[in-house]
């Protein structure tokens, strides 16, 4: 039987960068991945817009989780253009950050300043220059930012790359079958089982996680999915634009195609489908419309993706929060809210780990010898 440190199941952005940062720390890391290929759900069905706080120090009506969205995000933002400056794209435009309630022109300034979020407003008429089919008449204020798209592909090769080279092993198209105690039962798609054991096992497994507990565990966890829908076409300006208020559309670029996603979409969905819901990929393109009154495109697809959330309290509202929650000992799952907000997630589960898989070969410091007198 092997046995390794950590055992992670599920490869998207979560369980990819999990693995990366915990080989690197000399843990041995195996991955276990239901489908044939890494990373196939949200982790690239997305808009790669990697996020600086823009859009959520504004969008989120507490002030307080707005903030910290924002700066986990620019924490994240700041974490992934060291780590793999190679897949920024268009690194030398500005996506502009459009507002179309005038009222809250000066409380969206203050936000972005108390948040640590860089901006410019700028004119209509220099944004007409930037992307001249753009129609900016809707826009009360118009402010160049600093979020940037991500090649989320090229982050994962390198995410895997750097796993690899550090001993991390990739069960690929494994199912988990079993769990007894710390040891888990996976098989191939050929039907051959093994069993593999680890210390710690973290289920990075997004909306396949609340199944998967309650295959192993008998333990509901309580999620809830969020789909909501991009529509991938023509690229359609030099650098981003997106509007800051709800029910309005936001894109980014890569290459020569635009991915675009609209404000506040997300629609509760019982089970996670990808099934396109016709009257809301409607809502986006004539979003879409609002911003390119010109644009046409037979050959643009709609897609549907889904988002899970936990259900933390009676409070109904829908929360993307980074979670880790350790409902069965030693077994841990880790959500991480967005894409940009994933470097914050698994920094704070490198912490959580290295605490219980000790290195006998490093000293403790005084505050590990610590126990309370109580
Ligand atoms: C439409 C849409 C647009 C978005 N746009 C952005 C954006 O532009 N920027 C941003 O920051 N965030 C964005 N997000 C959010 C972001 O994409 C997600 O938060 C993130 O990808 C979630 O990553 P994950 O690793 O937790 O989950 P996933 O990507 O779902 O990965 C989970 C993995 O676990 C695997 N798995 C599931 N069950 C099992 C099992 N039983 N055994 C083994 N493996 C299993 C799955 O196959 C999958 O590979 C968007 C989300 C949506 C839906």
């Amino acid at each position: 039987m092997n046995t390794y440190d950590v055992i992670i199941v599920g490869a998207g952005v979560a369980g990819l960068m999990t693995a990366q940062k915990l080989s690197q720390i000399g843990l041995r890391i195996a991955v276990i991945e239901k489908k044939p290929t890494l990373a196939s759900g949200p982790s690239t069905r997305n808009e790669g817009w990697l996020h600086r706080g823009t859009y959520h120090a504004c969008s989120i009506a507490s002030k307080d989780s707005a903030y910290q969205v924002a700066r986990r995000c620019i924490y994240g933002h700041k974490q992934l253009r060291n780590f793999c400056p190679e897949a920024i794209e268009d690194l030398d435009k500005r996506p502009l950050a459009l507002l179309r309630d005038g009222d809250r022109i000066d409380e969206v300034k203050d936000r972005w300043d108390d948040a640590g979020v860089s901006f410019r407003q700028i004119s209509r008429k220099k944004a007409r220059k930037l992307i001249p089919d753009a129609n900016f008449d809707r826009a009360a204020g118009i402010f160049l930012s600093k979020d940037v798209s991500i090649n989320t592909r090229l982050l994962y090769r390198k995410l895997v790359g750097t796993a690899r080279a550090h001993g991390c092993e990739f069960f690929v198209a494994h199912d988990v079958v079993r769990v007894n105690g710390m040891e888990l039962l996976i098989m191939d798609q050929d039907g051959v089982s093994s069993t593999i054991s680890a210390d710690r096992i973290i289920y990075a497994s997004g909306a396949g996680t609340r199944s998967l507990y309650e295959k192993l565990h008998g333990k509901d966890i309580p999620m809830r999915y969020w789909k909501s829908h991009l529509v991938v076409t023509r690229r359609l300006a030099p650098m981003g634009v997106f509007y800051l208020d709800p029910h309005e559309a936001a894109m980014m670029h890569h290459g020569d195609v635009s991915v675009i996603g609209f404000n506040e979409d997300a629609v509760q969905c019982e089970s996670p489908s990808y099934d396109v819901v016709p009257d809301r990929a409607e809502n986006l393109r004539n979003g879409i419309r609002r911003i390119f009154p010109e644009w046409r495109d037979e050959a643009a697809i709609d897609i549907a993706c889904v988002k899970v959330d936990l259900l933390e309290s009676d409070d109904n509202a829908r929360s993307l929060n980074v979670a880790i929650r350790e409902p069965v000992p030693g077994h841990i799952v880790a959500l991480p809210g967005k894409l940009t907000e994933t470097p914050y997630l698994t920094d704070a589960l490198v912490g959580l780990i290295h605490k219980t898989v000790s290195d006998p070969l490093i000293s403790e410091r005084p505050c590990d010898l610590y126990t309370s007198a109580a």
